[in-house]
């Protein structure tokens, strides 16, 4: 796998995802993810951001400004 970016080198890795939702913030740890050792560029497979939709659509109903969970937990 290489940098979509760069065409680097793609090392698998872990990362903190957050997004903001405008009135809410969700931040979920612990999601696997590959790493570009050439320009750090952080890329998800498709499973991954298809659970990082699902997780944010379940919290988004029931947080008002912050949200943190850990991708195994949640996903
Ligand atoms: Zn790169």
């Amino acid at each position: 796998m290489t940098c979509f970016m760069c065409k680097g080198k793609n090392v698998e890795d872990t990362t903190t995802f957050m997004c903001d939702l405008g009135n809410c913030i969700v931040i979920i740890k612990n999601v696997p993810c590959f790493r570009c050792t050439q320009c750090g560029e952080i890329s998800y497979s498709d499973e991954v951001s298809k659970n990082i939709q699902k997780i944010i659509e379940k919290l988004r109903k029931s947080i008002t400004d912050i949200a943190v969970t850990d991708y195994k937990l949640a996903a």
